[in-house]
This record gives C-alpha cells, structure tokens and sequence, in this order.
C-alpha cells in the first residue's frame, strides 16, 4: 500500500489471502425470488399505468415478464398479459422449463432443482 503496485498488483497479491473466507460465505443464490419480485413490480408499474390518463387507448395485449428459472444470467423473456401473469404462480421461458432442471453454481457445483 506504498503506491509501488497497481491496484491490479495489490488485489492479486492480497486476493489469496482472504479467499477461503470468501469461498466460506459464497453459498448458492436463489434469484427466483428476486425474479418475482420484479415482475409483481412491472405489473404493477403496468396496471398503474392502464389506470392513468396516460394509457393508451389501445394498450398492448401481452408485457415481457422476466422468466423466474433461477438460472444465473437467465435474461429470457416470456410475453403475458396482466391476467395470465397474476394466474400463474411461477414464469418460466419455454426453453427452461424441463422437469428436472439443473445449472451450474461455481465452485459448489451443480444443483438440481425438482420440477413441480
Ligand atoms: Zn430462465
């Protein structure tokens, strides 16, 4: 920390250092939480957005909900409307949705998720 390495330098020559705490607190990530919650959000921004004034007089028949899968970097798409969204207890892209779905999580391998 005397301005003799860059700060590239610095994190290699500490990052060994605190890698088996970081390893202890890296556990695996359920994002399908965060998913639902994101598109309980867009719909609401979206039924908010029906009831004003600034609704077009022909709204879209169908929005883009995020898929809820839980796969790391999962960026697909599913086009719903409002009321099959609020029907369905989970949004899961066609492409997804296999029985017994598995994804890589890193360094703690695989998990293996018991489709419904
Ligand atoms: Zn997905």
């Amino acid at each position: 920390m005397d301005g003799s390495r860059s700060p590239h330098e610095t994190l290699a020559a500490a990052e060994p250092s605190f890698a088996p705490i970081l390893d202890a607190n890296r556990g695996p990530v359920d994002m399908r939480p965060v998913r639902r919650w994101e598109n309980d959000v867009f719909a609401a921004n979206v039924r908010s957005w029906l009831a004003s004034p600034d609704a077009p007089a022909e709204a879209p028949a169908a929005y883009a909900f995020a898929c809820e899968c839980g796969g790391r970097g999962c960026s697909a798409q599913v086009e719903l409307t409002l009321a099959d969204y609020e029907s369905t207890s989970q949004v899961i892209a066609t492409e997804h949705g296999p029985r017994d779905w598995a994804w890589p999580l890193g360094s703690v391998g695989t998990v293996r998720i018991p489709w419904p």
